[in-house]
């Protein structure tokens, strides 16, 4: 199977209600911990690159890596998604290698810190997605602004979405998907007690006010990982310093699910399942010194929490539902 349209990977879980992990790769051992998991539990991946990923593996071999992730698994739809874009160049540097999907994130500036007012976001946004629709490529939007910041991007200041300003927004710019900000934080530190239901942490409101305005809108959720203890655990009992944090818990992006998220962006994840392995192995077997046996050990660990999400999500045994669609198609549907 060739790459497929985001938009269409969204559509089909809308269709049967389930959610679709994001997850970011920067080097092989994630894309390939993805791919084994996602070919096992039979899901479509939505696979992400941030411009940080783009510089620190390199244009040509994040093209590479995307193209070996279809080529070993050809029966797999798979989304190669741009993580918050900050612009149109990197929008056309993103489907100048053959993605085909985008985020714009025109809810911060091109330094992706200052947020920007609604008519700057709607101005950029529409810009980028006349440009990426041209190519039948999926583009995603973001109205409001996230906790937090990961490789650089974010202001670090909370302003939840404003619901009423969902409808205009989608109008104007022609986005097929949009994140929208309830709570959530980039990074590992998203809250600093644990996120009971009681206490309502995240603004669920939000999320179900803007699904009964715009019943049809795929909404996407960054800043979801789950933060799972026992990997903080492992890490500090293996030398590492991670503070006291907790992350999105499962029931609450279940909930999400239900109430019209389609895509859940995981990055930290995978990050503290890998430098937890790794930390064992340098731990346990001081003299072990071949990268193959700390890595080996890093992509089973990330390979496994996938597999969970995979599952907790919904999209397994997805994968086959339906025929790929093409860039040609998604060109004559826009
Ligand atoms: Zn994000």
């Amino acid at each position: 199977m060739p790459l497929v349209p985001m938009k269409q990977i969204l559509d089909e879980a809308a269709k049967k209600s389930y959610g679709v992990p994001h997850f970011n790769v920067n080097n092989m051992e994630q894309a390939q911990a993805i791919m084994r998991s996602a070919s096992e539990v039979e899901s479509p991946v939505i696979m992400a690159a941030s411009r940080g990923a783009l510089k620190y593996t390199d244009l040509i071999f994040i093209k590479h890596l995307m193209m070996a992730c279809i080529e070993k698994y050809p029966k797999i739809p798979v989304a190669m998604h741009l993580d918050h874009g900050n612009g149109l160049e990197s929008v056309k540097t993103a489907i100048s290698l053959g993605f085909t999907s985008v985020m714009m994130d025109g809810s911060l500036k091109e330094d992706a810190k200052t947020p920007t007012t609604f008519d700057e976001n709607v101005k950029i946004t529409k810009e980028c997605a006349d440009y990426a629709h041209k190519f039948g490529v999926t583009v995603e939007g973001e109205l409001g602004t996230l906790g937090g910041i990961e490789d650089g991007v974010g202001s670090g200041v909370v302003n939840l979405t404003d619901p009423n300003q969902v409808k205009e927004f989608l109008e104007k710019t022609g986005v097929d998907a949009l994140a929208v900000a309830i709570g959530t934080s980039h990074g590992a530190y998203k809250f600093k007690i644990k996120p009971d239901p009681d206490k309502n942490l995240l603004a669920m409101d939000v999320i179900r006010k803007i699904h009964s305005m715009v019943p049809k809108l795929h909404m996407v959720m960054h800043g979801s990982s789950s933060v799972p203890q026992e990997l903080i655990a492992q890490i500090n009992k293996n030398g590492g310093k991670i503070a006291p944090t907790f992350g999105v818990p499962l029931w609450a992006i279940k909930e999400w699910i239900a109430a019209g998220v389609r895509k859940v962006n995981v990055d930290t994840d995978l990050r503290l399942a890998s430098t937890a392995a790794i930390r064992k192995v340098f731990y346990e077997s001081p003299e072990k010194f071949d990268p193959r046996e700390y890595l080996g050990p890093a992509r089973d660990a990330m390979a496994a929490l996938v597999k969970e999400r995979f599952i907790a999500f919904g999209s397994a045994s997805h994968a086959f539902d339906y025929a790929p669609a093409t860039l040609e198609d998604m060109k004559k549907f826009y």
